[in-house]
């Protein structure tokens, strides 16, 4: 059991993190189901999502950075191969055919309802067939064309203040961006070779930039647990960051209480308000959580499967919280991680982020590849709501 998760425990006040506007305004986020490949990961606004040789059945988008003042939501409409227009649903929810099915998209409708619609545009384009790209259709617009045998292999959305110019086709938000897309295209994950999946609980901090810095130089990926309560305004754009850098973000509580130790609707409050401020934050929906101190019973797991997460465990254990030692943690890391195995460690700790270079060149040079725990997890087998997993090996 972690000092400094007993720490936020007796320090936290139960309530929900408060989410103010951030500089970039609203933003929509997006993940595609491809043919082959299953669920990729979640784009932020107006990246190039393309998969070669693959085709996109299914799609989730959300919102990220919405006005308070502003309600509304996105909504969404797939046209499925052979089954026409499916019903429009909103906000995060699938649709499409999410099932590795020959069941390609044709075209799709994307719009925004409430006073966003009054307040922006929202403009999407598709590749058809790994070949041309369509023009930009806005507001609930068609994007593709259904019933004359082209596929969607790539999309694109974006969301601008209402009436202003359509976005040139070429113009990634910022060289950042395009340089983080470049690097998420180049990456591809090799299912013969031996892979880990690190993590990081307890954040966001001060620190887990550090992290993100190198995992973004490695061109590796981890896994962040965040506590709500440390979602804070001066914490989102290191959260949007990881996100667009392809890594994952789970669910670490809103206060990290001992759940087990809980009622039911503390459990489900505790859940739903990290659920709620990453939605509001990056338009994801986690579907990873890890229970504080590894701590979860039968009543934990059954919540678990109602709203739709895995309990994430681990089987490397780097103590880094209490030796505060990034060689120590260093040492432990490379000595003891092997093929399928979950690494906790905490973004919470300066020793680790510290550590984290001589880590990730450390396993690369190994031969390990650096992924998420739901690549991990599609790479070896399920990944199951409502069931716990403390690795994947094979
Ligand atoms: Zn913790």
């Amino acid at each position: 059991m972690c000092v400094v998760c007993m720490l936020f425990t007796l320090l936290s006040i139960f309530s929900f993190p408060v989410i103010t506007k951030a500089e970039d305004g609203l933003g929509v986020s997006y993940s595609a189901f491809f043919s082959q490949n299953g669920w990729g990961i979640w784009y932020m606004d107006n990246s190039n999502v393309v998969s070669e040789g693959n085709y996109i059945s299914a799609l989730r988008l959300g919102l990220y950075n919405q006005p308070q003042e502003l309600n509304g939501t996105i909504r969404y409409q797939v046209n499925v191969s052979g089954l026409g227009w499916l019903d429009e649903v909103e906000n995060g929810a699938e649709t499409g055919k999410a099932d590795f099915i020959q069941e390609p998209l044709e075209s799709v409708r994307v719009k925004l309802s409430g006073n966003l619609e009054e307040a922006y545009d929202i403009y999407t384009k598709v590749l058809q067939n790994n070949e041309t790209w369509t023009n930009w259709v806005k507001n609930g617009e068609d994007a593709g064309t259904a019933g004359v045998g082209t596929h969607i292999t790539g999309i694109r959305i974006t969301i601008r203040a209402k009436g202003s110019e359509a976005p040139n086709e070429n113009d990634e938000k910022t060289d950042e961006k395009k340089k983080e897309q470049k690097n998420l295209a180049k990456r591809s994950i090799d299912p013969n070779k031996p892979m880990i999946a690190l993590t990081f609980d307890d954040g966001p901090s001060e620190h887990t930039g550090i992290i993100l810095d190198v995992l973004e130089k490695y061109n590796a990926r981890a896994t962040f647990f965040v506590i709500g309560n440390n979602l804070k305004e001066k914490n989102i754009p290191v959260v949007q960051r990881a996100i667009s850098l392809g890594n994952e973000i789970g669910n670490h509580t809103v206060s990290h209480p001992d759940l087990t130790q809980k009622s039911t609707s503390v459990v489900s409050s505790q859940i739903d308000g990290v659920e709620k401020a990453l939605r509001e934050i990056t338009g994801t929906k986690p579907n990873l959580l890890r229970p504080p101190y590894g701590s979860y019973n039968r009543q934990v797991l059954n919540q678990l499967s109602k709203k739709g997460y895995a309990c994430i465990l681990w089987s490397v254990d780097t103590l880094d919280w209490k030796t505060k030692s990034a060689d120590s943690t260093t040492k432990t890391v490379l000595e003891k991680a092997k093929d399928g195995d979950i690494v906790l460690m905490h973004d919470s700790q300066k020793s680790s982020a510290l550590a984290m270079e001589r880590i990730v060149k450390g396993l690369q040079d190994k031969g390990y590849q650096l992924v998420t725990v739901s690549e991990l997890a599609k790479q070896r087998g399920q990944l199951n709501a409502g069931k716990a997993y403390s690795s994947f090996r094979r």
